[in-house]
């Protein structure tokens, strides 16, 4: 963890310190070394919050975006008793959610629920292939009405699959903590894949960094995406170049489904 409580501050790690967890209320001990990024830890082996993640260089940059207040804010469901960290919560009610390390279907679902008012920040530069992908898939985006909002048909060819069943924004960040010299690439910006619409469409909006950590700042992300009747002002526009079909995963033999082994 980033900050232990000290005197009832929220203070960083420094070597041979001692504090106290935010959430649990037990000691912390600062591991200031060469290899980790300088953090808090309990005394035993685990964390109290069973979702709490290794942190990264690439957490830090991102929460050190928001006031001291905001991060790592511990959250209690007052009817279960459940208790989580929550990496940022913002003065609006918003939690930030930065994950870098895989997380499978099951965790991702219970943070969803257990936060509610969420949105993920997702390492695109931890795995060699999720940027190569977006790069192919990004191809196929079909423009909007709105600047900067796409509609994907196919937002697997663009994103990791555990990704696409979230029920709140998922925001992906290729850039990752690497310096990109040329201005005009595009992993300075970030790609929100929104939760599937009731249209049945996926919505993918291109945000440039500063402009989504400015909105979340004061409140104006996450935007709320068309409810079905205004997806009609949203209305596709001509689809750029020519409208791809894909052929389906599945064939029918004999009276029953079969998937197509080469998909
Ligand atoms: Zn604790």
């Amino acid at each position: 963890m980033k900050f232990a409580l000290i005197n009832g501050s929220k203070i960083e790690a420094t070597k041979g310190a001692k504090g106290v967890c935010p959430s649990c209320g037990s000691e912390l001990i600062a591991k200031c070394g060469e290899f980790k990024i300088n953090h808090w830890a309990h005394k035993g082996v685990h964390n109290c919050d069973p979702w709490w993640e290794n942190e990264t260089e690439w957490h830090r940059l991102w929460k050190n975006n928001f006031p001291v207040a905001w991060q790592e804010t511990p959250l209690l469901d007052q009817l279960t008793g459940e208790k989580h960290i929550a990496d940022v919560k913002t003065e609006h009610g918003v939690v930030i959610e930065f994950q870098h390390s895989p997380i499978n279907a099951q965790e991702r679902m219970a943070r969803e629920k257990f936060y509610m008012n969420m949105i993920w920040i997702v390492d695109g530069a931890r795995l060699k292939k999720d940027y190569p992908r977006f790069c192919k898939g990004r191809n196929d985006l079909r423009a909007t009405q709105k600047k900067g909002l796409f509609i994907i048909d196919f937002p697997d060819e663009c994103f990791p699959s555990s990704w696409l069943a979230s029920s709140v924004p998922v925001i992906f960040d290729f850039r990752g903590v690497a310096s990109i010299d040329d201005p005009g690439d595009i992993r300075h910006g970030l790609y929100c894949l929104f939760p599937r619409h009731s249209s049945g469409h996926f919505f993918l909006a291109a945000i440039p960094r500063t402009s989504l950590i400015v909105n979340l700042l004061n409140g104006n992300f996450p935007i709320k995406l068309a409810s079905t009747d205004s997806v009609k002002q949203i209305e596709v526009m001509k689809p750029s170049g020519s409208f791809r079909r894909r052929e389906s995963p599945y064939y029918l033999e004999r009276g029953r489904w079969k998937r197509r082994r080469h998909l």
